[in-house]
């Protein structure tokens, strides 16, 4: 990847308006995009010569839609940037398996991972609270879990946890629980459904995945062990010593089917033993 110095000089010096407002989000896009179109463009030069193409007409429409500015400035950016896309290399790119990557081997390290699940509230909700609507995370927690995605293999992952002492609850990325110790406590689940379904205490389920699972099993009639079985083979890249268990399947078709018939109910919250 090109030095951000080489970057900002061309960029203040041939593009100074763009320069002036292009996003740093607007700019990554530009090069990902610019070079994976790379063959497009290239194949376009002429052989004998080595110097920067200019951008065919299609590259330039798709990228303009792409980085959201006129056709124009992707002219004037591909003038002033063109040859360093030229050098650079696919894997000079920070894609998400890059980060993946980093964090898991990483994070746990640091206590954290790939991703970190948080409840989504940060303030009490518990009406009958003294510390209703204030904010939660004087007593945090966290442990470390496995996340299992449909794209990205398994991910170890970091759980924080939030409790209110006012009422003694419990807030996780699911779902909030008072008096957790108490056996008849029950769990209050967050409104909408969560990205990662918590399918056992150290595994979560991507919500994506569960969707595959649930097709597997209402169309394949295919057994829990069948699809972990699949998942562990075919779509997991993670570590062997955290295989999916039928025990997780099973727990994330039961899951999502709760979570979206609740949905489907309007229930703001769903309530569970
Ligand atoms: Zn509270």
């Amino acid at each position: 990847m090109p030095a951000l110095h080489d970057i900002t000089h061309r960029l203040s010096t041939y593009a100074v308006e763009l320069f002036l407002h292009l996003s740093y989000v607007q700019l990554s896009l530009f090069f990902e995009a610019s070079l994976r179109l790379l063959p497009a463009i290239t194949l376009k030069r002429p052989r004998t010569t080595t110097e920067t193409p200019p951008l065919p007409e299609h590259v330039c429409d798709l990228l303009s839609v792409q980085v959201q500015v006129p056709t124009a400035a992707i002219k004037t950016l591909w003038k002033a940037l063109g040859d360093l896309v030229l050098q650079a290399a696919p894997r000079d790119l920070v894609s998400g398996d890059t980060v993946d990557c980093v964090l898991s081997a990483a994070g746990a390290i640091h206590g954290l991972g790939a991703e970190t699940l948080v409840s989504p509230t940060r303030v009490c909700l518990t009406p009958t609270c003294p510390d209703h609507g204030r904010a939660l995370g004087g007593d945090q927690k966290s442990y470390q879990a496995h996340l299992y995605t449909r794209r990205r293999g398994v991910l170890p992952v970091s759980v924080l946890t939030l409790y209110c002492r006012g009422c003694k609850t419990t807030y996780r990325p699911n779902y909030s629980v008072t008096h957790a110790s108490n056996p008849a406590a029950k769990r209050e689940y967050h409104s909408g459904m969560p990205a990662a379904l918590e399918v056992t205490e150290h595994s979560y389920v991507e919500a994506e995945l569960a969707v595959l699972f649930r097709t597997q099993i209402a169309f394949a009639q295919t057994s829990a062990d069948t699809v972990a079985q699949i998942y562990n083979l075919g779509l997991s890249s993670g570590p062997a010593s955290h295989p999916l268990s039928a025990e997780a399947v099973l727990n994330t078709f039961w899951l999502y089917a709760l979570l979206q018939d609740s949905m489907q109910r309007g229930e703001s919250r769903c309530n569970t033993g």
